[in-house]
């Protein structure tokens, strides 16, 4: 852990879910996070986002811990947990209530389904047709939490992909802060995380790019500043599917960390020279802090892999 380095205010971050171990795809947004922070002075924190206990995979938390330490990332300050932080998740809910910006909603995921007013949200799942924001219908029970999504366009600057604008009422509705089973929704953990550890950079996946609107929405609602978000192409398979842990993408091999940071460097516009292959992982280190460059990176959403290579 270098203490040298900060020469700024600039704080970013890298926010695995503990629901297995890093692939390819994760690297990218590690070291793309990673590299950004270096290049601005900055400090690179590090977050086990567990909020969702049933994803939640007993052992991956360590096992993502080792591949970072194999890959030679160095992580500023101690690890985040979101399962240790349900406290701060309520009181942020709490906030929300008392301003009256959330409501309890009673409509099962088959109502939903059934209901003729709910169309697709931008992410193709079921746009909440906000049945339950006047008020709960007589003798329903409250299941879930949900945000009261503001009217009218937001508009931020993605400093990969570009001007983005999205008006989440219209795009997604009425989104959910705290699910049926007790769960406290990513959207809401993400926030009150990020505000919490002083991030003021957001670099991660275009995945997450649909999410953006509704953390920006949540931020200003409960008066947070709202950081620079950057959202890097996210590795896709041949069959144009994010490599996850559903496409049953390769795990890390921690034996052979510099060819795979070779790749994601490769992967993210920077053209590490040919003879780099043949080098140890602390020199490609090196030539990657010296020679990042964000705007490098390809503005798109996604990019194919060679998954037959390896990755
Ligand atoms: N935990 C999320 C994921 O692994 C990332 C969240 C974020 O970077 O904002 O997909």
């Amino acid at each position: 852990m270098t203490a040298t380095r900060f020469s700024s205010g600039y704080v970013g971050r890298f926010a695995p879910s503990p629901t297995g171990r890093l692939h390819f795809g994760s690297l990218v947004a590690a070291v793309g996070s990673y590299l950004e922070a270096h290049a601005h002075g900055g400090r690179w924190l590090l977050r086990m986002e567990d909020v969702d206990a049933p994803r939640t995979v007993a052992g991956a938390a360590e096992q993502i811990l080792r591949q970072l330490s194999a890959f030679g990332f160095e992580w500023d300050g101690p690890v985040m947990t979101q399962s240790g932080r349900l406290d701060f998740y309520r009181e942020a809910l709490e906030a929300l209530r008392a301003h009256g910006l959330v409501f309890p909603c009673a409509c099962s995921r088959k109502e939903m389904a059934d209901s003729t007013d709910s169309l697709l949200a931008r992410d193709g799942s079921r746009r909440y047709p906000g049945t339950c924001r006047p008020g709960l219908p007589s003798g329903r029970e409250p299941r879930a939490w949900r945000f009261c999504a503001p009217a009218g366009e937001l508009a931020w600057l993605d400093g990969v992909q570009g001007e983005q604008v999205e008006d989440v009422a219209r795009d997604v509705g009425d989104f959910i802060l705290l699910r049926a089973d007790g769960q406290f929704a990513y959207q809401l953990a993400v926030v009150v995380d990020d505000a919490a550890q002083g991030v003021t950079h957001v670099v991660r996946g275009a995945d997450l790019l649909d999410s953006t609107g509704r953390q920006i929405a949540l931020l200003q609602a409960l008066g947070k500043t709202v950081p620079h978000y950057a959202h890097l192409p996210v590795a896709s398979n041949a069959q144009g599917e994010k490599l996850s842990k559903q496409t049953l993408a390769r795990a890390l091999d921690v034996e052979r960390p510099e060819w795979f940071l070779w790749q994601a460097l490769q992967f993210l516009g920077q053209e590490p020279p040919a003879a780099l292959q043949q080098v140890t992982l602390p020199v490609l280190w090196q030539w990657a802090r010296e020679n990042w460059s964000l705007a490098r990176v390809p503005s798109r959403r996604a990019q194919h892999v060679d998954t037959d290579a390896g990755l």
